[in-house]
């Protein structure tokens, strides 16, 4: 079987353009435009880079955004002063600090003291627990980006048996929790695996997955007979393995290998292009929740 290429450029697309409609009714209903104020320190340029992305697209979308620099040796307690005043601000719904933050600041308590309401990242323990018992308005970016794709793509994964090869705090925990969840986009059987889990075990696992999602961080980890036939194969993995002669640029691969696992499953996320580009589009629609949220449209 030659799998279908799930591509995130167009979810993300699709996602957006959906998010335009709401923003614009959000505006001319409720007077709300979604409000995001994005905190760069220093000049590091792949955080300028990610920063500008977040900006250009939420200027796209309408919203009322705010570039907010800080010079790389800003004192913590000013940038949590920062932080405080976005808090507090009303026309402020969602605050981004970009990371890495420099070392002489504890990133921690900087994201910590971010209102969670506001915390369109969704790492702030209270959304954490939120998430895990299911009374949630914002989900972090990546897996939420994740479960887009498998609902748009593959369908409902209610009832699938769902493995997920990682348990970072960033993308394999909440990817449980998420795929977890009594309601629709989810409601499956999950079952995640890791570094304790023996390779027999893992692959054992994996063979069951009608849902397959690895973010691993280990390049071409999982192979082609690991895999299901017809499965639906989500490759969070971005590893750079060299750089192009040609262009000059990183080489990138995923975490499955794509030519052999292509053979086997209906549906695969390519790396470059896959659940990347769908990041910054999850993070708008967590602003525009955001905005919902503290005009009282949806309660948490
Ligand atoms: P991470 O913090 O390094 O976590 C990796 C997880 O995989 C850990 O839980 C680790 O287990 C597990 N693991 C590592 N080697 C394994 C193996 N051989 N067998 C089974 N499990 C193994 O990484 P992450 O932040 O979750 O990111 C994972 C990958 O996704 C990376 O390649 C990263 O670049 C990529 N990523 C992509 C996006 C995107 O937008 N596309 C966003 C975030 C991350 P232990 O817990 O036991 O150590």
């Amino acid at each position: 079987m030659a799998a279908k290429l799930i591509k995130g450029a167009e979810v993300a697309a699709q996602i957006r353009a959906e998010l335009k409609a709401e923003v614009d009714e959000l505006k001319a209903k409720h007077n709300l435009p979604p409000g995001l104020v994005t905190i760069l320190v220093g000049e590091n340029p792949a955080s300028v880079s990610y920063v500008t992305a977040k900006q250009k697209t939420s200027h796209e979308l309408g919203f009322y955004s705010i570039q907010d620099n800080q010079p790389e040796d800003i004192r913590e307690e000013r940038l949590l002063a920062l932080i405080d005043k976005y808090n507090q601000d009303p026309q402020i719904h969602g605050i981004l600090v970009q990371l890495p933050l420099p070392k002489h600041i504890d990133s921690q308590k900087v994201l910590y003291a971010i209102d969670p309401n506001k915390d369109v990242d969704a790492f702030h323990p209270v959304n954490v627990g939120r998430i895990l018992i299911g009374n949630y308005a914002f989900l972090p970016c990546t897996p939420a980006g994740c479960q887009e794709l498998i609902v748009r793509a593959y369908g409902d994964p209610k009832g699938k048996e769902v493995v997920v090869v990682g348990r970072s705090n960033i993308v394999g925990k909440p990817m449980v929790a998420i795929m977890l969840q009594k309601r629709a986009g989810a409601n499956a059987t999950v079952t995640c695996v890791h570094t304790g889990t023996p390779k027999d075990k893992i692959i054992e696992h994996c063979r069951r997955a009608d849902i397959l999602i690895v973010a691993a961080g280990v390049p071409k980890y999982i192979q082609g007979d690991w895999v299901r036939e017809g499965a639906c194969v989500i490759d969070v993995g971005v590893n750079r393995i060299g750089i192009s002669e040609k262009t000059g640029k990183a080489i990138l691969c995923g975490d499955v290998d794509f030519d052999a696992v292509s053979e086997r499953a209906s549906y695969i996320t390519p790396v470059p292009g896959g659940v990347g580009p769908m990041t910054i589009t999850m993070l708008m629609k967590n602003s525009v929740m955001a905005a919902k949220v503290a005009a009282g449209l949806v309660k948490i």
